[in-house]
């Protein structure tokens, strides 16, 4: 093996050292080295670009500048304790920081300690930038947000489902089939609706619903639950409600629905209600039951409330 000559050793570190360099400014990602107190002391192109700031512009700075002033303290802390070696944290993480323009973005940032020619600790931070994908992930979790949303909910009222109100309704049977309790529902429908929507058009059958729910919520505990089973027939589920007292409430609600004009045509609309408690648990055969006593309410001449009896 032939021996290397000083001036080729040395040649050939002073290149290793250059290309270092080169990497270090050519590379896509942006990289800093803070010193033990927080403050820069090296960045290359990537970070100056990401931040919008010169490199003169950090040198000496506080790491902290961009940071979002909330965060601020936290992380100087965490910076302190990475420098003393305490770093219990994850080393990579996500990040707001601030740009120079004021923009906050998202970062991954993922750290190491290196030692300075003054034996001292240093912070080398690599950032990735993920503000697109973070905002892509926003928009994705708030459109399934409301996919989900509109999968339980009526458009038109706002209220739940029929999907999703015999849902809930299945899990207030099993509650009381658990723990004991009590528990009732109420099937309305609106009385001659048919001839609202011929005399003054869809829109103002539509208008009505939206009233009559509101009318209806405002009357209800924060338990119960007023649910849109389909066209202008309802069901309120009350749990921990007798049949006796699902009968006042249900009754004060026709009373109050019957009395609230509804539209600029100042309508009058009332309401036809079945009321049945819970005797077994199926949702079927309490439905049917409250099913059957509106419609006896129906043919009882309308604009009243009928409890189911034991034997319907
Ligand atoms: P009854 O007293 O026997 O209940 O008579 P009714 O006229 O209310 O009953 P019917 O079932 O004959 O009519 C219900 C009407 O409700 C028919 C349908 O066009 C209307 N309807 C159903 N859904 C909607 C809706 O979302 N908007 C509007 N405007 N009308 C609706
Ligand atoms: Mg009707
Ligand atoms: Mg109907």
């Amino acid at each position: 093996m032939t021996a290397i000559s000083t001036e080729h050793l040395f040649a050939l570190f002073n290149r290793s050292k250059k290309n270092t360099e080169n990497v270090i400014k050519k590379a896509p990602l942006g990289i800093c080295i803070t010193d033990p107190n927080g403050r820069f002391e090296m960045v290359n192109p990537a970070y100056c670009q990401f931040y919008g700031y010169r490199e003169e512009e950090l040198i000496g700075y506080h790491f902290t500048l961009v940071v979002p002033a909330a965060y601020r303290q936290q992380m100087a802390a965490l910076h302190d304790e990475f420098i003393q070696g305490n770093d219990t944290h994850e080393l990579r993480q996500e990040w707001e920081v601030r740009c120079k323009n004021g923009e906050t973005r998202t970062i991954i940032a993922e750290a190491a300690r290196i030692i300075g020619d003054d034996d001292k600790p240093r912070k080398v931070t690599f950032i990735i930038d993920i503000t697109q994908r973070k905002r892509l992930e926003e928009r994705l979790t708030q459109a399934n947000e409301r996919l989900i949303y509109m999968a339980n909910h009526d458009e038109l009222t706002g209220l739940v489902n029929r999907r999703q109100g015999l849902k809930r309704l299945e899990e207030e049977l099993e509650r009381c089939e658990r723990y004991g309790g009590e528990l009732s529902i109420a099937m309305f429908d609106l009385d001659d609706f048919k001839a609202i929507n011929d005399t003054y058009g869809h829109a103002t059958g539509d208008a009505v619903l939206q009233e009559v729910t509101a009318t209806v919520n405002a009357q209800l505990r924060a338990t119960d639950l007023q649910v849109r089973l389909g066209g202008e027939e309802f069901l309120i589920i009350m749990p921990e409600v007798s049949a006796q007292a699902a009968h006042t409430a249900v009754e004060r609600i026709r009373q109050c629905v019957a009395e609230s004009p509804c539209t600029e045509h100042k309508l009058t609309v009332t309401l036809s209600a079945g009321i049945a408690c819970y005797v077994e648990a199926s949702s079927t055969r309490m439905l049917d039951r409250a099913d059957k006593a509106m419609y006896q309410a129906k043919t009882a001449g309308r604009n009243r409330v009928v409890i189911a009896s034991s034997a319907m």
